[in-house]
């Protein structure tokens, strides 16, 4: 009960935050537990976009003229922004790409190819989102390295000790998961990456599952690469973040080259590129994306990370209980031992697909399937699993309407 009081500020008190909340599909309100693909946008941060456009917009760092100027300063602010809510040390390790995918392939195509050659390795765990997992294969493919996999535990966790055997010395880089996108759970990233760092091995994060859920502190993680989209975390779509380490990102070629990476240009010398992080971004940004993300993040620290995770635990584990106690319901992973916006389950004898479109008619959006690492779910002997992945507008209400869908739902709906 104490917990059910403690977070009353949110749940339905910031329902009207987020315009989109008040769509119907049929008779019944919206019930969308489909954050872990994409969070709705409070109206703070569609304020920004909307501000930015009417009141900033003209391209950055390349205008002496008072608006571009002022555009350039929204943008380094928004950058500003994502430090401090990172604690990187120096701004210049905040790089804006288009999201998670984006960042990854950023330090695949330029740390990876650079570092990893015939006969290496490159560790990543058996729970990757095919998005730190595809990048690393093809890395590996194309110059003769070995992926080598660390398989999940049944917990859906990755055993560091099991990590720390695999980093061995013709390892290059690992590329590791914080949380799991397919079933919630939390890898012990700061001991691994302590680990990979006695074998003298960077680390990269996928923090796309994190940083909803959790303030991360990229300094005391001590992670090298640190990964996140913003729309995920109530910010816009096409607009991520790839921390760095100031050192490794100073070291690194330009990703892609063109405008804003150079100086100057002539066809006699060299080109000389300008520093990390501008050398990383050709081409004009998405300066909006980066300004909603940065109304995104200050929305969250608005409503109090201790107040977030609270909420956060408070459903996970409700929805673990009430759909567990469904006879034929089996919940996939550990998600209540570190809770972290995400519950997956399988219905016994009835597709997944089967259970996601009955929720859909009862007005409850949620992902069904195999979550961009098929590999992954089949480990746990499962065709695919349904997942309840909850934000901060979530309530124990929405999920008690899940679990009285699910008790009536029937094979063979497709
Ligand atoms: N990594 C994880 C763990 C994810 O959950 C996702 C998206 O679901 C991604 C990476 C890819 O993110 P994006 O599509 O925003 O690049």
């Amino acid at each position: 009960m104490t917990e059910l009081m403690d977070t009353r500020r949110l749940g339905a008190a910031v329902h009207a935050d987020f315009p989109i909340l008040a769509r119907r599909f049929g008779p019944d309100p919206l019930v969308y537990l489909d954050n872990a693909a994409t969070s709705q946008k409070p109206r703070p941060v569609l304020d920004a976009i909307l501000g930015y456009y009417t009141e900033a917009n003209s391209n950055v760092g390349r205008g002496y003229y008072q608006l571009s100027m002022a555009a350039t300063d929204v943008y380094e602010g928004a950058r500003a922004a994502v430090r401090r809510a990172l604690n990187a040390a120096h701004p210049e390790e905040i790089v804006f790409t288009a999201g998670t995918t984006a960042s990854v392939n950023l330090v695949v195509d330029t740390f990876g190819r650079a570092k990893v050659h015939e006969g290496d390795q490159v560790v990543v765990t058996g729970m990757e989102h095919n998005s730190n997992l595809l990048p690393w294969r093809r890395l590996c493919e194309t110059t003769g390295a070995d992926l080598v996999v660390v398989p999940a535990e049944s917990t859906g966790r990755v055993n560091p000790a099991r990590f720390a055997k695999a980093l061995g010395p013709r390892v290059r880089i690992a590329a590791v998961a914080h949380v799991s996108n397919v079933v919630g759970t939390v890898n012990p990233v700061r001991r691994m990456i302590a680990d990979a760092h006695r074998a003298g091995i960077p680390v990269l994060v996928d923090g796309a599952q994190a940083v909803p859920h959790r303030r991360v502190d990229v300094r005391d993680l001590d992670a090298d690469f640190y990964c996140f989209s913003a729309h995920k975390v109530y910010g816009p779509m096409g607009t991520g973040v790839l921390y760095g380490k100031r050192e490794l990102l100073s070291r690194l070629e330009p990703y892609q080259v063109g405008g804003g990476t150079v100086k100057g240009m002539t066809f006699e010398e060299p080109v000389a590129y300008v520093p990390a992080p501008a050398r990383l971004e050709a081409g004009t940004p998405n300066v909006a994306g980066a300004v909603g993300l940065a109304a995104a993040l200050s929305y969250v620290d608005g409503l109090g990370w201790d107040e977030v995770r609270r909420h956060d635990a408070t459903l996970v584990r409700t929805a673990a209980e009430m759909l567990g106690s469904l006879p034929r319901v089996r919940i996939i992973g550990d998600p209540a031992a570190e809770p972290s916006g995400i519950v997956s389950f399988a219905v016994d004898g009835i597709h997944p697909y089967d259970v996601g479109g009955h929720l859909d008619r009862h007005g409850v959006a949620v992902r069904s399937g195999v979550h961009c690492a098929n590999v992954f779910v089949d480990s746990f002997g499962v065709l695919g699993t349904v997942r309840l992945s909850f934000a901060v507008y979530n309530t124990e209400a929405e999920i008690d309407l899940v679990r009285r869908a699910v008790a009536t739902v029937e094979p063979g709906f497709w």
